[in-house]
C-alpha cells in the first residue's frame, strides 16, 4: 500500500494550482478523468477569463473571503502565471485573458510546471470508492488500490465529493447549480434576440448587461449574475423586470414618444418603436399590447413596458458554470484546513464560496489552491 505525504484529489484548477505551489516532499495528485485541468479549456468561452483586476468581497456570497485574498490576491495570481511564463491583458471591465487568447495556454503552462514539479506524481482515471481516516492517517480505497496519505486536500469541484465529506464527519451546505440561463414562459418573437444595455431586476438585485433571449429562457452575464444571488436563496421561480432604456427616464421617453407620433403621422406602430428598441422587441411590445394602428397606440402603456417588461422565469437552465455551497469557511481555518478533521484541507468550488461572472471563480480556486500548497 503506497503512502504519501499528501494526496490532492481533484485535478482542476485548485487542485493543480495546490500541485505546483506545494513543497511537501511526496505528494499525489489524482483525478477520476483521463486528463487533469479538462475544464480550464472551456471556461471564458475557450479564452479562460483567468481573474479580474477589480476584486472585491461583493462579487462573492461570503465576506470571509477578504481574508484569504489577504494571503494571495488577483494581482499575485496575475505575477504567478506571468513567473511560469503566462502573460495576461485585462479588457475594458478588467476581465483578464492569457494574451493567446487560448484556454489551452493556461492549462499548458500549468502543466508545463508541473512536469518541472519531482515531488508531485500523478494518477489520472483513478476513481475513489471512499476515504476514511484512521489512528491520524487517511485511507482512500480507489479502482486502482488502496492509498494512504498523511494529509489529504480535497479539491473536486462542486457537487461530487458529497460522500467524502459525509464519510468524514464533515459539514456542509447542500449544491445548488449557479452561473446559468433562466427558464422562461414562451418569449414569443424574441427567440435569438439579443439586446445590449439591458437594466435586469429582481428583488434587491440590479445589473445593466446584455440579454440573450431564447425560445424559452434568458441567458446573458447579467442573468448569469442575478442566477448567482437566485440560487445563494434558493428562488426557482419568480418575476424579472427588464429595462430596455435604463439611460432614458421614463417621462423622457413619454415625451420622445410623444414628439415621434406628433411628427410622424404616417408612421405605423412599428416605425415609431424602432429607432428606440430593437426591431422584434418593438413588435412583441405592440403585440403584447394589442397595437396594432398608431391611433390604439398609448404611450404611458408602450413606455412602461419598454421601462418596466415583465419576465416569468420558472427554473434554472442546465448549463450551470458553478455551484453554489460546500463547506464553509468558518468551518475551515485561515489555510483552509478543517476545523473537525485534522491535517483535511478544502479547495476551489468545493468550499462554500461562488462569485459572479468575470473570472472570480478561478481566482477562488487559484487563491485557495495557492494557500494550501503553501501550507502543506
Ligand atoms: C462552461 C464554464 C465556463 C466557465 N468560465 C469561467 C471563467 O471564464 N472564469 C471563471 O473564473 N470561472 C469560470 N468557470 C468556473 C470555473 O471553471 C470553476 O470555478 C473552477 O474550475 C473550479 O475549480 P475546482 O478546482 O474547484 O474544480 P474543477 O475545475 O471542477 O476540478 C475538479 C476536478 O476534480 C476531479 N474530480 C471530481 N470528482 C472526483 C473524484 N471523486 N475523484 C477524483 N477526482 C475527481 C474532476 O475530474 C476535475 O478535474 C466556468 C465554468 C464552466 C463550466
Amino acid at each position: 500500500m503506497e503512502k504519501y505525504d499528501v494526496i490532492i484529489v481533484g485535478g482542476g484548477a485548485s487542485g493543480l494550482m495546490c500541485a505546483i505551489t506545494t513543497k511537501a516532499k511526496k505528494v499525489l495528485l489524482l483525478d477520476a478523468s483521463d486528463r487533469l485541468g479538462k475544464k480550464i479549456l472551456v471556461t471564458g468561452n475557450g479564452k479562460c477569463n483567468i481573474t479580474n483586476d477589480s476584486i472585491a468581497t461583493n462579487y462573492y456570497n461570503d465576506d470571509k473571503v477578504s481574508e484569504y485574498f489577504a494571503k494571495f490576491n488577483n494581482l499575485q495570481t496575475i505575477k504567478l502565471f506571468e513567473n511560469i511564463g503566462l502573460f495576461t491583458y485585462s479588457d475594458e471591465e478588467g476581465r483578464r485573458y492569457p494574451v493567446s487568447n487560448s484556454a489551452n495556454s493556461v492549462l499548458d503552462i500549468i502543466l508545463a510546471k508541473l512536469r518541472d514539479k519531482d515531488n508531485v506524481q500523478v494518477m489520472t482515471s483513478c476513481n475513489i470508492q471512499s476515504i476514511n481516516k484512521s489512528k491520524g492517517v487517511f485511507q482512500l480505497k480507489t479502482d486502482k488500490g488502496e492509498l494512504l496519505a498523511d494529509k489529504v486536500v480535497l479539491a473536486t469541484g462542486g457537487n461530487s465529493a458529497t460522500k467524502y465529506l459525509e464519510n468524514l464527519g464533515m459539514k456542509y451546505v447542500g449544491f445548488t447549480p449557479s452561473l446559468m440561463g433562466l427558464k422562461t414562459t414562451k418569449n414569443k418573437g424574441l427567440a435569438g434576440v439579443r439586446v445590449s444595455n439591458v437594466k435586469v431586476s429582481f428583488n434587491e438585485f440590479e445589473e445593466v448587461g446584455e440579454v440573450l433571449f431564447k425560445e424559452d429562457g434568458v441567458s446573458g452575464i447579467v442573468i448569469f449574475n442575478l442566477s448567482a444571488s437566485l440560487a445563494r436563496n434558493g428562488i426557482r421561480q419568480g418575476r424579472i423586470f427588464l429595462d430596455f432604456l435604463p439611460n432614458m427616464p421614463l417621462n423622457t421617453l413619454k415625451s420622445a414618444l410623444k414628439a415621434s407620433i406628433e411628427g410622424n403621422s404616417n408612421y405605423s406602430p412599428i416605425e415609431i418603436l424602432e429607432g428606440l428598441l430593437h426591431k422584434s422587441l418593438a413588435k412583441n411590445i405592440l403585440d403584447t399590447l394589442g397595437i396594432k394602428n398608431l391611433k390604439d397606440f398609448d404611450l404611458n402603456n408602450v413606455a412602461n413596458l419598454i421601462k418596466q417588461y415583465p419576465v416569468n422565469f420558472v427554473g434554472y437552465s442546465d448549463n450551470n458554470q458553478v455551484h453554489s455551497g460546500g463547506v464553509d469557511l468558518k468551518d475551515l481555518d485561515n489555510n483552509l484546513q478543517s476545523k473537525d478533521v485534522a491535517n483535511l484541507y478544502v479547495i476551489g468550488e468545493l468550499v462554500n464560496v461562488d462569485g459572479v461572472c468575470g473570472g472570480y471563480n478561478l481566482q477562488w480556486a487559484w487563491t485557495s489552491g495557492h494557500i494550501v500548497g503553501e501550507a502543506l
